[in-house]
């Protein structure tokens, strides 16, 4: 094949080449963001936390009502038993009695105001987790998703690549030499296609002396603006 077509050929693999490379590259770096499904798991985690910090507290106010239940019947059986015998002693257990259910009666109103406090951390625990769960199941169908697109566009690139070697097997090598040093030069861009007139990568109008040139199989011209080889359309 002429030299000319192969440069062009060429250009359009490792133009292939960089776009699969750039989809293969955010392909990955959405397989590796799991921000959300961390945010989740950390609110899901603290929701629980929450919720059995507030669960400890509950059963440590009910302990102490039942003990406060178990020291008033032991005053009121003293009280009632006859246990104490004297006015004075029996006004100060009725006192104590009294100051003992009074405690108790605020320690329960505490904790009826936690159970409250109890069911809506349950609710937001309910509605972690199930956040939670979305998230891990939108991540393993990204991740079989994204997996199958990275394979196939790895199986892609590995064609281009073979494909790129065979055009650049054919090459003349200093050929291919000015047209690497052209690509490393001009933002990977070397061989530019003729659009009618003009240079398909400059847009410039190429003079009719140049696009005659372009006319030659083996020898590519030079855009006189961009200097990038120019191809036949
Ligand atoms: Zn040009």
């Amino acid at each position: 094949m002429p030299q000319v077509a192969d440069l062009a050929s060429l250009q359009e693999h490792d133009d292939l080449l960089a776009r699969l490379g750039e989809e293969l590259a955010d392909a990955r770096a959405q397989l590796a963001d799991d921000a959300a499904l961390r945010a989740a798991e950390e609110a899901a985690g603290a929701a629980d936390e929450r919720c059995a910090a507030l669960e400890r507290e509950q059963r440590r106010l009910e302990g102490e009502i039942d003990a406060l239940g178990e020291r008033i019947a032991r005053e009121e059986g003293r009280l009632y038993g006859g246990g104490a015998g004297l006015p004075k002693e029996l006004a100060g257990l009725q006192r104590e009695v009294a100051s003992l259910k009074a405690r108790r009666s605020r320690i329960e109103d505490d904790g009826i105001a936690a159970l409250d406090g109890i069911e809506e951390a349950q609710a937001a625990r309910e509605r972690a987790r199930a956040v939670l769960e979305g998230e891990r199941a939108a991540m393993a169908e990204k991740r079989a998703r994204l997996g199958a697109a990275a394979s196939a566009l790895e199986g892609d690139m590995a064609r281009a690549n073979g494909e790129r070697e065979r055009y650049r097997a054919r090459i003349d090598g200093a050929l291919l030499a000015r047209y690497d040093d052209l690509r490393r030069r001009k933002g990977g861009v070397a061989v530019a296609r003729m659009r009618g007139d003009v240079c398909g990568a400059c847009r410039v109008n190429v003079p009719p002396a140049a696009r005659k040139r372009t006319l030659d199989p083996e020898s590519p011209a030079l855009c006189p603006n961009c200097e990038r080889m120019l191809a036949g359309v």
